[in-house]
């Protein structure tokens, strides 16, 4: 049994995020592979079952600055635990800017993250604009050995800095972490995180079962996960990867 813990699920499920629940627990159903979605709010502590994927939505500056404080104490430390450990995360947005070492508000309020991550994220100066768009991003799978891309669409104001700590790709099309270096996103060890909603992962079947594949091996290190016939997934991420490369 796979366990999706979808934190703070009624808070941070900014453009659909929650979109990556349904995406998860669909191409384990079409495959047999018995899912539980576990709704972790305030207040909550995350229970690991050992086989688990946990995902973080986007939100407004209003529900991180309410979280940010319950994330501070024991909640924290566990998912830097689970993450430290190979456990697997996906944080999109407002959940991935938390997932650094703090997110900067407008108005100068500095929220402490949970340091998944080795980055922070400043915010846009009065003469910027929020960074929105659609993005295409070119991201090393090693697990795939080869080169993937993915689609999605941003929306943000918060500009991200990474410091040690890896992008999960860099950008073709659109802008990422902050418009300058572009770079999108983070990635260690099973951590993942991205500025790319959409939802991200019903266009990107390929990173859905790479995130099913590393959570379900964490119990048994032998399984395979059957192909399915996603052709529509597929055609929906060409006709957007195709838009952005001008193709
Ligand atoms: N509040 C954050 C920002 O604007 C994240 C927004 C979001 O999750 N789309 O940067």
């Amino acid at each position: 049994m796979l366990t999706i813990h979808h934190l703070y699920a009624d808070m941070m499920n900014l453009y659909g995020d929650r979109g990556n629940v349904i995406s998860i627990r669909k191409r384990c159903e079409w495959r047999g592979i018995p899912v539980d979605v576990v709704d972790v709010g305030l207040g909550e502590r995350v229970r690991p079952t050992g086989c688990d994927l946990f995902l973080f939505g986007g939100g407004q500056d209003r529900e991180q600055a309410l979280l940010a404080d319950d994330l501070s104490g024991s909640k924290g430390a566990d998912l830097r635990a689970i993450v430290d450990d190979g456990g697997v995360i996906l944080g999109v947005c407002g959940g991935y800017q938390l997932m650094g070492h703090h997110y900067e508000t407008p108005e100068g309020e500095k929220l402490p993250g949970v340091g998944i991550f080795d980055l922070h994220t400043e915010p846009r100066k009065p003469d910027e604009a929020r960074l929105i768009g659609n993005v295409l991003v070119d991201v090393p799978a090693p697990e795939a050995r080869e080169e993937r891309r993915i689609v999605g669409f941003e929306n943000h104001g918060g500009r991200t800095y990474l410091g040690d700590c890896k992008p999960l790709g860099r950008v073709v099309s659109g802008f990422g972490n902050n418009g300058g270096d572009a770079t999108e996103g983070a990635r260690r060890l099973n951590a993942y995180g991205t500025y790319l909603h959409g939802s991200l992962l019903p266009k990107n079947p390929w990173l859905t079962d790479q995130l099913i594949l590393s959570a379900l091996r964490r119990a048994d290190d032998t399984i395979e996960l059957e192909p399915l016939e996603d052709s529509v997934e597929r055609s929906a991420f060409a006709s957007m990867a195709g838009r952005l490369s001008g193709k």
